[in-house]
């Protein structure tokens, strides 16, 4: 069995409206994507700050921009007109958990995927906004990156930790032009670890970060490895914002689940987790679709 849970049924344009794109033929187009690959659990997670309802949580000047849909409209759309499972990507956004568990928990989402984008008002993988322009240098922008991600987990808001090394997103030239830490970038990993352990959240493994400048899957498998002494399930995932990325150069990710000795992957119902062995690819050696 194979999962894509991180997926977007649109791009991240602002204009990208819903009416367009949460229709039945738009889900249609990722089922059959993700069939032919051999993908048969599959879900949709929008971004929660396209909704008006996050304006609840947070009134950051991006998701003021972007909130335009109702919460409740897309969760019926999800579950009345597709047979993809129902999800949401939500920004751990700290001091603001009361208000987020608020909006979560009036839905009955089968998974929540949790991700940092920002760190306060500042984001690690856009143009605006963005934290590498704001001084601080490259490690602390890092060491920040991962505590807040070790929080985010210990908050207990979300089933999946998304993209967990998201900082890496520009490669090796961030937008302030300063140098990434180098060497051992374990030192940074271990920020994240406790919370990730004491919660049981979920770890992504995304292959988004292959079609980013990062060039390479999230989580770093030595991060990945980490995750794993502690204890925790992995949930795979592409990240797609468009049909044709469902799935997305899931061959290495298979392979560097295998090399790591991962045999399972987390599956959700009305947020309950189980872990069903890894199928095969379709089409690939020994693989029936499954
Ligand atoms: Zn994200
Ligand atoms: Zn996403």
């Amino acid at each position: 069995m194979l999962t894509d849970y991180h997926l977007h049924l649109r791009p991240d344009d602002v204009d990208a409206s819903a009416a367009e794109h949460f229709t039945s033929a738009n889900a249609e187009r990722y089922r059959a994507a993700a069939s032919e690959r051999g993908i048969a659990e599959l879900g949709a997670s929008e971004h929660v700050y396209r909704f008006v309802q996050a304006l609840d949580v947070w009134r950051h000047p991006f998701w003021e921009r972007y909130a335009h849909d109702d919460l409740d409209d897309y969760c019926r759309f999800v579950r009345e007109e597709t047979d993809l499972r129902l999800g949401i990507e939500a920004d751990f956004v700290p001091g603001a958990e009361d208000r987020l568990a608020n909006v979560l928990e009036a839905r009955d989402f089968d998974y929540v995927v949790g991700s940092v984008h920002f760190l306060r008002e500042g984001a690690v993988d856009m143009d605006d906004y963005s934290v590498w322009s704001s001084g601080r240098s490259a490690e602390e922008i890092w060491r920040r990156y991962f505590e807040t991600v070790g929080e985010s987990a210990r908050s207990g808001l979300f089933d999946i930790l998304a993209h967990p090394d998201l900082v890496k997103y520009w490669g090796p030239h961030p937008p302030n032009g300063r140098p990434l830490p180098s060497g051992d970038l374990r030192r940074y990993y271990e920020l994240a670890i406790d919370g990730i352990a004491e919660s049981g959240i979920a770890v992504e493994v995304s292959t988004a970060g292959l079609r980013k400048r990062a060039g390479e899957i999230y989580p770093a498998p030595a991060f990945l490895e980490m995750c794993l002494e502690a204890g925790a399930p992995v949930a795979l995932s592409s990240d797609a914002h468009r049909p044709q990325d469902v799935g997305a150069d899931y061959e290495q990710a298979l392979e560097l689940l295998e090399r790591l000795g991962v045999g399972e992957l987390s599956v959700f119902d009305r947020r309950t987790r189980r872990l069903k062995p890894i199928g095969a690819l379709a089409g690939s050696p020994g693989g029936e679709p499954q």
